[in-house]
This record gives structure tokens, C-alpha cells and sequence, in this order.
């Protein structure tokens, strides 16, 4: 089956991976911008970061007949420093009329604190001076419900923001109703050791229904695993789910979120030469 993975982090991966990933019958990814495990020095870091992001990546996935769509941020990690947030939240312009660009991500907390709130939102603002969509980051374990409540109370706030152009990403158990009643897409990520198991995610599609949910397997530099969305996939027909089901979740979903922004031109596999 074909699927899209909606959040990876694939600067961390190897081309092997590209090559596993193509195999299993992925044909589409986007990359949001994360922390890279250590905190950047400058705004040229950036620069740096947001061109492999725009120009490497794409190409080294396209060498797999994979397409490789971006969005651009400042992670919340890093928000600490808001002089540094500040410069780079003024030179993402300069990146978002690139082909793959989807729109600002992933943005969010991590520590719940004021100064990540603060970047949060002159990111929202920035995003909404730009016309571009929104992919956000819930905060992990202990921090998830509060920061979760955080970040919906600020978007629903902003009255210029259109809810069917975010995302908010990993949800659990506890935070995914609040999110799909609010009106948000939200996104489960399949980790080995935190936020979803395939088989919780599943649970999750049984009893809130496709609508509005993604899966994705935000693979990254940690403990993660690149090819979670086919094991998703594979517990779903497990369960009995007919293909169609599936395809909606896996595919058809990603394609309706996406299709929102300028930056996503897409190329079905059914039809490429
Ligand atoms: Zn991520």
C-alpha cells in the first residue's frame, strides 16, 4: 500500500533508510523543523539548516521516488534564547516560496515555560502574516496535558487562524479529543518508548474515527523507528480494517491536510511516467 509519513526527521537518517522506506511503499514525507540535539550558535545555523531542509533532502529522496516536503520554525528547545528566536523567525521568509515548503513547524512547548509561549506565538503571527499552515508539537509525558491545553487556549485565542490548517502533533489518549473537538488535525506518532504504540493508535482510530487523524513515525537522531506507519498499517488489517480504511488514514488524509498549502504540489505515484 501506498502511504505518506507526515512527520520525519530524515536530515538524521541514512539513504538506507530512504531505500527501506521506498520498499515499504512510501511515496511522500514532510520534514518538520526540529532540534538538532544541541543548541544552534546563530541565525546562519539556520540558514544552513533551512537550505538542506529546502534543496539536499528532496533530492536524496527523490532518488528513491520519494517526495520530500519541509516546514520551517525555530523548535521550542532552542526558544530559551529569544534574541536568536527572534532573528530567525524574521529570516524564514526568505524560504517559504521554495517548492516543498508546507508552512511553519514544528512550533510548540516543550517546558511549558514563558519564553517558549512567547516564540509560540510570534510564530503563530508570522504564519498568519504569511498565509502559511501550521504543524505544532505537544510536549512530552509529564508536561503533555498542560502544555497541550496551553497551546490549544493560544491558537483559539487568535481569531485569524483557520483550524483546519493546523496540525497538532503527537497526541495521546489523554489530549486527542481535546484537539479533533477544537476543531485541529491531530497526529499520532508511533515511538518505541513514548508517545503511541501502532496498537494504541489503532484504539484511538476505533474510537474517534479517521477523521482529522494522522500517524506518522516522527523518526529522528533518538530511539525511533523510520518504518512505524507500515506496522500501523499492518495492525489495522490485523483488526480487520478493510484497505480502504487504512488508505484513508495512511494516504488520503495527509494529501487533504497538505493539499491546504501552496507548497504542496503532488505527483501520485498511480500516474508518474
Ligand atoms: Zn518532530
Amino acid at each position: 500500500m501506498y502511504y505518506i509519513d507526515p512527520h520525519i526527521h530524515m536530515v538524521s537518517r541514512t539513504t538506507d533508510d530512504y531505500e527501506t522506506l521506498a520498499k515499504m511503499g512510501c511515496v511522500a514525507m514532510s520534514e518538520p523543523a526540529f532540534w538538532a540535539g544541541y543548541d544552534r550558535g546563530s541565525v546562519e545555523g539556520f540558514r544552513d539548516y533551512f537550505e538542506q531542509l529546502t534543496a539536499f533532502e528532496p533530492k536524496r529522496a527523490s532518488d528513491y521516488g520519494i517526495q520530500h516536503f519541509t516546514w520551517l520554525c525555530i523548535n521550542a528547545k532552542e526558544a530559551e534564547n529569544v534574541e536568536l528566536s527572534r532573528e530567525v523567525i524574521a529570516m524564514i521568509p526568505e524560504f517559504l516560496d521554495r517548492p516543498g515548503v508546507l508552512g511553519i513547524g514544528e512550533i510548540g512547548l516543550n517546558k511549558n515555560t514563558r519564553n517558549e509561549s512567547i516564540v509560540f506565538l510570534e510564530h503563530l503571527d508570522l504564519a498568519m502574516k504569511t498565509g502559511e499552515q501550521i504543524l505544532i508539537h505537544t510536549p512530552h509525558l509529564e508536561d503533555k496535558f498542560q502544555g497541550t491545553r496551553m497551546i490549544l487556549d493560544m491558537l483559539t485565542n487568535d481569531s485569524r487562524i483557520d483550524r483546519s490548517r493546523v496540525l497538532v502533533d503527537h497526541v495521546e489518549e489523554h489530549t486527542v479529543e481535546l484537539v479533533l473537538n477544537e476543531g485541529f488535525w491531530a497526529g499520532m506518532t508511533l515511538y518505541p518508548v513514548s508517545k503511541c504504540t501502532p496498537a494504541r493508535a489503532v484504539d484511538m482510530i476505533e474510537m474517534y474515527g479517521a477523521e482529522r487523524l494522522l500517524v506518522n513515525s516522527a523518526g529522528d537522531w533518538g530511539p525511533s523507528k523510520p518504518t512505524a506507519v507500515p506496522d500501523f498499517i499492518l495492525e489495522m488489517r490485523r483488526r480487520g480494517h478493510t484497505e480502504q480504511a487504512i488508505r484513508r488514514v495512511v494516504y488520503d488524509n495527509p494529501i487533504k491536510f497538505f493539499s491546504q498549502s501552496r507548497g504542496f504540489v503532488f505527483d501520485p505515484p498511480e500516474v508518474r511516467s
